[in-house]
This record gives structure tokens, C-alpha cells and sequence, in this order.
């Protein structure tokens, strides 16, 4: 597993630095966001460094559709309502003009009642 010792989403993986966990399997760890935009806000990222989307080969696919698949079962869990009146909003910035801030592979995972804080 490839770790970057200067990324701070590697060290929240490896407990070095302290998160709320939401989920932790071989591949993907999922934790609330320290600056939550909605009443449900929480990402997935893979466990291996991958600075961005940019950065995905086809290798990727099967990590990248666990996530996808992954992310309407844990937002439930953390307490959006069910589709089709709930639901959640799911968002990978990449790069500066994608607003990426931390760039270490990530996907937002927003839901929860209105009004939030942005969108
Ligand atoms: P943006 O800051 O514009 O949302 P990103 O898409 O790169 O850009 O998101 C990085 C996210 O990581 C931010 O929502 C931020 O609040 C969150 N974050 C930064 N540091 C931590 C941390 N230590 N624990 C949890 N979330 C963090």
C-alpha cells in the first residue's frame, strides 16, 4: 500500500492523526469531514495515495466502483433519508480549479435536511 508521509488523509488512515471513522475495510477508509458543509457530511477515500482523480488508470475501476456502490449504503447509516425525498449529494473536486484543497483522492458525501451551509 502506498503511503505519501506528507499527506494528511495517509496519516488519518494510519491513525496518526485522529478522525471520526465512519467505515475501514482492506481498501477504503471513510471519515467525517472536520468542517462538515451539511448535517451529514463524511468522505471515502481509497487507502493508497492517489493524489486525484486525474491520477486513475483502469487499474482503478474496481476500487473507484466500490466506492460508488459503497457510498448510498453508508449514507444511510449516517442518517440521510432514503431516495427518492432524501437523498445526498456525492462530489470529487480535483485540481485547484476543481476546488481540491487536500489532494489526496476524495469523495464528499453530503446529505441531511436544508439548508446546509453550501449548495
Ligand atoms: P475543499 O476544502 O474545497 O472541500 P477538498 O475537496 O480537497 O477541498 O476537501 C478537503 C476536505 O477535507 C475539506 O472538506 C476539509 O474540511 C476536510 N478536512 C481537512 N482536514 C481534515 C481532517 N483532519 N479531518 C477531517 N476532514 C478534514
Amino acid at each position: 500500500m502506498s503511503h505519501d508521509p506528507n499527506c494528511i488523509f495517509c496519516k488519518i488512515i494510519e491513525g496518526k492523526i485522529p478522525s471520526r471513522k465512519v467505515y475501514e475495510d482492506e481498501d477504503l477508509f471513510g471519515f467525517h469531514d472536520i468542517a462538515p458543509w451539511a448535517p451529514v457530511h463524511f468522505m471515502l477515500v481509497p487507502k493508497k495515495h492517489i493524489a486525484s482523480m486525474a491520477q486513475l488508470t483502469p487499474d482503478d475501476e474496481a476500487l473507484m466502483g466500490k466506492i460508488m456502490v459503497l457510498a448510498p449504503k453508508l449514507a444511510l447509516e449516517q442518517g440521510c433519508r432514503p431516495y427518492p425525498d432524501g437523498g445526498y449529494r456525492v462530489v470529487v473536486n480535483t485540481g485547484t480549479e476543481g476546488g481540491q484543497e487536500v489532494h489526496h483522492l476524495h469523495v464528499h458525501v453530503m446529505g441531511g435536511p436544508r439548508p446546509w451551509l453550501r449548495g
